[in-house]
Order: C-alpha cells, then structure tokens, then sequence
C-alpha cells in the first residue's frame, strides 16, 4: 500500500502531470481541482501530504491550509506557488505550510521535496513494505533480511521498492526504466535485467520471488516457505 497524496489544483494539465508522475514512483494519488472540495476531502480522509496549489476556485489555498491546521492535523504540506509571488510563499509558510515549489518546476524536484518532508513527518516510525520476511524500509531506504540490512545500490533499491510496491502485478520494463531514470533517456537494454539478476542473488533466503515476465517485465510474489 502507497503513501497517499492529495493535490489540488484547478490546473488540469499540471495537475495530470504530476498525478502520473507520483503514480509511477508508487505513490496513490487523488486529484481535486477546488479548494471547498479539498476542505471536505481533508476532513475526512487521511493522506501521507497535500500538495495544495493557492489560486483555486471556491476556496483558495490559504483557507484551507488555514482550516487544516486549525483542525490541529499534522500532515505536510507543500504549496504551489507562481515564480513573483514571493508574499504568498512567505503567507503560505506563516499559515503551517511545510514547503514550497516554484512554478514550472521539474516533476523530479517536486518527488524529491515530497520525499523529503514525509521522510521528516515520519521521524521514526518510517513507512516499510513487508514481504515474505523482507523489509523494505522506505523513507532509510534501507531492505532487512530478517534483521539482516543487505547491501544494495540506489538502482538495485529503486526496482525493489517498485516491485514490492506493487507486488502480485506483473511491473513492465517501461515502469521500471521511468522510475530508475525518470525523464531520462531509457536505460541500457538489458541494465534492468541486470540489476533483477543482482537482486535475486541478495535476497536468498526471502520467501519471495521475482518472476521474469518474457517481453513484458517482472512480478514479484510471496512463496511459500517450503
Ligand atoms: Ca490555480
């Protein structure tokens, strides 16, 4: 299960961008374009962080900011502002904003920025996938073997955390490549079979395995312990 986000914001090409963005790094997304509807959403639905844009219709986004906090409710928040409104950073800020993005901005800026304040929002208690006797620890970035921390590269991590995202799913190629290297250019044809080949080597011993899918990609799936 994915961390949950919420953005709003009535700018709907912006705001299919960055929903399909954060669904391929594994986040679950919801998607309101005015600020009355993300004030009931808030009220009574729990997300991981809001990504809230200020100009929306019917309410703006410092009122809901200003009403969510009022409700004593924790949960980052980042504000979307535009690049000469400095005031309205400073104001967003004042009223309990966490941080905030400058618009346009890169797709990759803003995942970063959200990993960021939800890896602080978790403090300890960090968010982790657990599957047949691995842990994916996803805010340390950090997968135990029963105990055992294995030693893997960000990339080796990167098709893991995917893979368990989504396990029982077949993941395709495409997926992987977009999440290793997103934006980017794709990856050598066969670096991700690499880096599966490398993985499967490190987590002997998991009840888990990760099936190669042929022409399409991966699936990983609990096993039985024998
Ligand atoms: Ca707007």
């Amino acid at each position: 299960m994915g961390l949950r986000i919420l953005i709003v914001e009535d700018d709907a090409v912006l705001a299919d961008g960055m929903s399909s963005a954060l669904r391929k790094y594994g986040y679950v997304v919801d998607c309101l374009a005015d600020g009355a509807h993300a004030d009931q959403a808030l009220t009574t639905e729990d997300y991981d962080l809001t990504i809230l844009d200020i100009g929306l219709p019917r309410m703006d986004g410092f009122e809901v900011l200003q009403r969510l906090r009022a409700r004593r409710k924790k949960m980052p928040v980042l504000v979307l502002t535009a690049r000469d409104e400095l005031a309205d950073r400073i104001k967003g800020l004042n009223l309990g904003a966490d941080d905030y993005v400058i618009k346009p901005f890169e797709l990759t800026e803003l995942e970063a920025r959200i990993r960021a304040l939800i890896r602080r929002s978790m403090g300890e208690a960090s968010p982790a996938l657990e599957i047949g006797g691995l842990t994916l620890d996803m805010a340390a970035r950090r997968v135990l073997l029963e105990g055992r921390t294995l030693d893997l590269t960000a990339r080796e991590f990167g098709v893991l955390e995917t893979l368990m995202s989504r396990a029982g799913r077949v993941v395709s190629k495409e997926q992987l490549n977009e999440r290793l290297a997103p934006g980017a250019e794709d990856l050598a044809e066969n670096a991700i079979e690499v880096y599966v080949s490398r993985l499967r080597k490190k987590i002997t011993g998991a009840d888990l395995s990760i099936r190669t899918v042929r022409g399409f990609g991966y699936l990983l799936e609990a096993t039985p312990r024998a």
